[in-house]
């Protein structure tokens, strides 16, 4: 199986989904980076200034406590009631009941204060209002000696909740202290105050007191846990510090010194909530990523398969040329969804298959002229060779005797004389004339004559042997080229032709001839002279015709060389 990675379609869509993934990453990288910072200046620039507002308001609020109290101590009522009180000290008094009266009507209308306490100068209780517990005798023992100001106590646990107490002293016209006013805060009406609104209902304020313990311990925290200062680890005042709470959560949180009581105003929201905007975007962003990959990677497929289909058609048609079949077309639809360039290659490739296809044809055409004209080529050839063997036979044969012509006796005596010089073998040279040719032609007419030559031929070829060159010389002349032969044997040749000629009836088909056809013939050996061999075998035939015909003459050199003696041949 081919690996799917070396696919084109695969590698395109591969490289597009990841430069995608890529880009988008560094821009969601970016974003988030940038929205985290935003988020980081947003908080550190928030916390504080909501921290100061809180602080602000509080102090505003005990500010307006001192106030109201003084407002209360310094109402004539009390204020001329309170030596009568101190003085008596009995029930059912009437300066008395004015004052309790009157306190009972300020803790109606000021919810803020839940009990007022009338002690003499030296601290020594003189009326109490209001529902609850008592003024802790021990708190009223500390503060026997009050203070000549207003002030308010810092926070301690009366009953099951947390009080404040504010004391004032109470004068007279002389501005001579006569007694004091205690004031028991309620507290619970901070818990409005505490509230950071802005920051979101994630957001916790705690206010941490002088001993380090929660005033409104968060949930799950006991109010004896110690908080300290390094919890929120701020490198400077209002500085926003990222830590982990005392339940183990990741949260950001400021604190701001409240000097008033010497406490602490912490602010903190878990960090989640704090940085949700980047959670709920990265998520977004993740989201939108995975879609844009996966769109853009479908893309990438369906263009890179829209390139490779056709690609892949035009290397399967290129392989069908290739294995011989003809003029293969591509489906134009095939690459109609791949580019303009894609589907220009596919038409040339058809047109290109198309002109394959037509030369193809034209070639085979031209191939089966070309044999045809080939074979017809080659008939002619061997007619024309058998017609030049014929021609070639006919140029070196007689055509009555059917024996070698005169020009191929030349040829064959100059070669084979050439030879005998350079062997040194004998070579003798026999010819051969018809007695009294006229006579027969006159008798048996010229047809006849030609009847004689024809017989005589055959009977010569008979006598003599396969490696004798025998030939029509001349009108009734015959030549006998006697190869590796001596003068004797050439002699003894010549007579054996001679008798065979005579003994021979070849006129025995016409009755009326009782003579017999006879032959005279000069023999001669060749000595390194062709010519000679002629002139001397020439004279011995001459000499025989002399002698009387039917006769062998041979021609012998004469003592000097130059000549021959005719001499007949003797057995
Ligand atoms: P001799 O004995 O002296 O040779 O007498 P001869 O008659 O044979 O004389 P010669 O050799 O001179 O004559 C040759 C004659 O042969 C002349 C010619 O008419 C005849 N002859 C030559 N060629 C042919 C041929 O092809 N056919 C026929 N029928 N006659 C031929
Ligand atoms: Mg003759
Ligand atoms: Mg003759």
């Amino acid at each position: 199986m081919s690996n799917p990675l070396r696919s084109l379609a695969a590698r395109i869509t591969l490289l597009v989904s990841a430069a995608t993934v890529l880009s988008s990453l560094t821009v969601s990288w970016v974003s988030v980076e940038s929205l985290d910072g935003f988020l980081r200046q947003k908080v550190d620039q928030r916390f504080p200034q909501v921290a100061s507002r809180i602080v602000h308001e509080l102090d505003q609020w005990y500010a307006l406590r001192e106030r109201e109290v003084e407002v209360f101590a310094g109402s004539a009522i009390l204020t001329e009631s309170a030596p009568q009180l101190d003085a008596r000290g009995r029930r059912g008094d009437r300066a008395r009941d004015e004052a309790e009266q009157y306190l009972r009507y300020v803790l109606e209308s000021f919810p803020q204060f839940e009990r007022l306490v009338i002690t003499t100068a030296e601290g020594r209780t003189q009326l109490e209002v209001g529902q609850g517990q008592a003024l802790p005798a021990d708190f009223l023992a500390a503060n026997t000696k009050p203070a000549e100001h207003t002030r308010i106590s810092s926070s301690f646990r009366h009953g099951n909740h947390l009080s404040q107490i504010a004391s004032t002293p109470m004068r007279d016209g002389d501005h001579r202290t006569i007694a004091h006013l205690y004031a028991l805060i309620d507290m619970s009406h901070l818990d409005a105050m505490l509230k950071s609104g802005e920051l979101g209902d994630s957001a916790n304020v705690y206010i941490v007191d002088q001993d380090q313990h929660f005033l409104n311990p968060p949930v799950g925290i006991a109010p004896e846990t110690t908080w300290t200062d390094s919890q929120t680890e701020q490198e400077h005042a209002m500085a926003v510090a990222y830590y982990e709470d005392l339940l183990g959560e990741e949260v950001i949180g400021t604190s701001l010194p409240f000097p008033r009581f010497d406490w602490t105003l912490v602010i903190e929201q878990p960090y989640d909530e704090a940085f949700a905007p980047i959670l709920s975007s990265m998520s977004r962003v993740v989201g939108l990523n995975l879609a844009i990959v996966l769109s853009v990677g479908l893309l990438a497929f369906r263009i890179a398969g829209s390139i490779v289909k056709p690609l892949k058609a035009l290397s399967d048609a290129a392989s069908r040329l290739t294995h011989g079949e003809r003029e293969v077309e591509i489906e134009i639809e095939e690459s109609v969804h791949g580019t303009e360039e894609v589907h220009l290659l596919t038409k040339t490739f058809n047109e290109m298959s198309r002109g394959l296809g037509r030369s193809a044809r034209a070639l085979e055409e031209n191939q089966q002229e070309i044999e045809k004209a080939n074979q017809e080529l080659v008939a002619k050839n061997e007619e024309l060779s058998n017609v030049n063997l014929v021609l070639e036979q006919l140029s070196i044969t007689d055509g009555l005797t059917k024996l070698h012509n005169h020009r191929y006796f030349q040829d064959a005596i100059l070669a084979e004389s050439k030879r005998a010089t350079r062997t040194g073998d004998p070579l003798c040279l026999v010819l051969i004339d018809i007695d009294y040719f006229k006579k027969w032609n006159d008798r048996l007419g010229h047809a006849g004559g030609d009847e004689i030559l024809r017989r005589i031929a055959e009977v010569l070829n008979i006598a003599c042997r396969e490696t004798d060159l025998l030939a029509r010389y001349g009108g009734e002349e015959f030549a006998l080229l006697a190869i590796d032969t001596d003068l004797p044997g050439a002699a003894a040749l010549g007579e054996k032709i001679r008798q065979t000629v005579e003994e021979s009836d070849l006129l025995s088909d016409v009755p009326s001839e009782q003579e017999s056809v006879t032959i005279s013939v000069g023999v001669a050996a060749y000595a390194d002279d062709r010519m000679q061999l002629f002139t001397d075998a020439d004279a011995a035939l001459y000499a025989a015709k002399d002698a009387g015909r039917n006769r062998v003459i041979v021609a012998r050199p004469s003592t000097d060389g130059s000549h021959i003696e005719p001499r007949e041949h003797a057995d």
